[in-house]
């Protein structure tokens, strides 16, 4: 075996598999640019450094499980005049994510919510955040799931490990009792402890008839609301402004 495959190898062995794979390229940039011996050991240091957080960003992505890939920078704040741009990027130092605050973004269909909401989960990843997203019907079904396999505790605590949790679309269809106490279970475990970002088309004077006034579930209201930025978004579906525009 060669020297330089001799070294590879060891690199390999302690799980730098950048540095491994393109050590001879690495050497090449050394020679070619006279590295000092601290500029050379601080070049491989730092490509074994990117290489790892490309790669736990790129898992985190595939976790988060975002529908579709909604960018901030395709948003029109000229369609959509009920939040601006500024209040958008104020989220973006993510200071409510480590307040453990939640935001919710109300309004009637096709004014952006989930757009904006997925639009925020990407900065997330990108500033190292974990993020799930999930479909609050899909949600309750998951919790559903668990809770009759006895493991409704389990699940709680594997999303609980994701700094926010997106629930898209709470309150478009009704629940059932043990759905609402599940989701409550849910919001107990994460309160004041993760993010929840949350979409609705409900205002908060119809969330207590939504969830039927009971005892288990106006909780829920309470400790999303409370610690949360809360967004009304107004104004003209955007999908019906492209079907009439076209
Ligand atoms: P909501 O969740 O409020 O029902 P969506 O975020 O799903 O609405 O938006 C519906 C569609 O319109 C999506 O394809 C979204 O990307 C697009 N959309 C909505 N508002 C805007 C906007 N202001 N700028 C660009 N695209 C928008
Ligand atoms: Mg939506």
């Amino acid at each position: 075996m060669s020297r330089l495959e001799d070294t590879a190898g060891r690199y390999r062995s302690l799980r730098c598999s950048a540095v491994a794979t393109e050590l001879p390229d690495l050497l090449a940039r050394a020679e070619d640019n006279a590295l000092s011996y601290l500029a050379f050991a601080d070049l491989l240091a730092e490509r074994e450094q990117h290489a790892r957080e490309a790669k736990r960003l790129q898992a985190n992505q595939r976790k988060a499980r975002l529908p579709g890939d909604k960018r901030l920078e395709a948003f029109d704040y000229r369609h959509q005049t009920t939040i601006t741009k500024r209040q958008v990027n104020a989220l973006l130092d993510f200071g409510f994510v480590d307040n453990r605050e939640n935001l919710v973004f109300i309004g009637p269909p096709g004014v952006g919510k989930t757009h904006l909401a997925i639009g925020i989960a990407r900065k997330a990843l990108e500033a190292g955040y974990k993020v799930a997203f999930r479909n609050a019907l899909a949600l309750v079904e998951e919790l559903e799931l668990a809770e009759m396999k006895g493991e409704l505790k389990k699940k709680i605590s594997h999303l609980a490990r994701f700094d926010v949790l997106i629930i898209d679309e709470l309150g478009y269809l009704p629940m059932s009792r043990q759905a609402r106490y599940n989701l409550f279970q849910l919001i107990h475990s994460l309160y004041e402890y993760r993010s929840v970002i949350l979409t609705t088309n409900k205002d908060f004077t119809d969330w207590g008839e939504f969830f039927h006034n009971d005892n288990v579930a106006v909780p829920i209201i309470d400790r999303v609301i409370h610690h949360s930025h809360i967004f009304m978004l107004g104004g003209e579906s955007y999908r019906l402004k492209q079907k009439t525009a076209g």
